[in-house]
């Protein structure tokens, strides 16, 4: 299995929205988050189920699971398919690293490089929601 079929698999085999979630983003039950690419603070991005991607009605940045993947944790697109891979446990990485015979970038630094990326987004995001949580406590009690 070469590269470019792949990310084909993958992207056909999640849901962008639960990529989404995977990846931190604070995702509510309209399908909406905070756009991690302009860094907006209202719910401007929707992501949309099975293989349809993600499109921001900000700054109409679009694209697939992949590229969200790509553009959160700034790896490179191939980077994120394998990332999408392991995490959702599609089980095709072998497939994709078999003709390998050292230890690709992905295995070296790759993933440890995207888990931290994720780690830091769901901190921010989890920061974001107490203070929006703790704004409509406001409005409610006033
Ligand atoms: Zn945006």
């Amino acid at each position: 299995m070469d590269m470019r079929d792949f990310c084909e698999i993958v992207r056909n085999s999640v849901s962008t929205i639960e990529v989404g979630k995977a990846l931190g983003l604070n995702v509510d039950m309209h399908n909406r988050c905070s756009c991690p690419f302009h860094n907006g603070r209202d719910r401007n991005m929707r992501l949309y189920d099975g293989n349809r991607g993600f499109y921001c009605f900000v700054c109409h940045k679009s694209g697939d699971c992949i590229s969200l993947v790509k553009g959160v944790t700034e790896c490179s697109y191939a980077d994120a398919a394998r990332w999408i891979s392991e995490t959702f446990r599609l089980g095709l990485e072998d497939e994709l690293e078999q003709r390998r015979q050292k230890p690709s970038i992905w295995q070296r630094s790759g993933r440890a490089r995207i888990r931290k990326a994720v780690y830091g987004r769901r901190r921010h995001e989890a920061e974001h929601h107490e203070q929006a949580a703790e704004g409509n406590r406001q409005s409610a009690d006033g």
